[in-house]
């Protein structure tokens, strides 16, 4: 997608703080970060949003989830605990329509959100 920041991001054509790679997705940090650890971990396959995902993104789904677990490991903050949230639309708060997986930690989470 020509226009979308992300596919920007996970073509290397804005630079990010990377946190973490692989073939399908990329972590970086968030640039307005709402906690202490304030990630965004995104496929670099373009999805606008949860509603457009298909049978066929099961697997890439998973390996967002897998590699937060990794990444929560690498940052010692497993047995802390973290948040991970998908917004979607006007009313999930969603503002960059290419799918990402916040992952927020280093401080305690409120429930429920605002
Ligand atoms: P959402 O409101 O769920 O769509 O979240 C979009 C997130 O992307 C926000 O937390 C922004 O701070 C973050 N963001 C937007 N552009 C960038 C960028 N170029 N680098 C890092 N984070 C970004
Ligand atoms: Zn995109």
């Amino acid at each position: 997608m020509k226009d979308c920041i992300f596919c920007k991001i996970a073509n290397n054509i804005i630079d990010v703080d990377k946190i973490y790679e692989n073939k399908d997705l990329i972590a970086f940090n968030d640039m307005n970060p709402q906690a202490p650890f304030h990630i965004l971990i995104i496929p670099k396959k373009h999805i606008s949003t949860i509603n457009d995902l298909e049978n066929t993104d099961k697997r890439l789904i998973g390996e967002l989830f897998i590699a937060a677990k990794k990444i929560a490991y690498k940052n010692k903050i497993s047995d802390s605990g973290y948040r991970l949230i998908f917004n979607c639309n006007e009313n999930g708060g969603q503002t960059v329509f290419h799918i990402h997986l916040h992952m927020l930690a280093k401080r305690k989470m409120s429930w429920p959100p605002g």
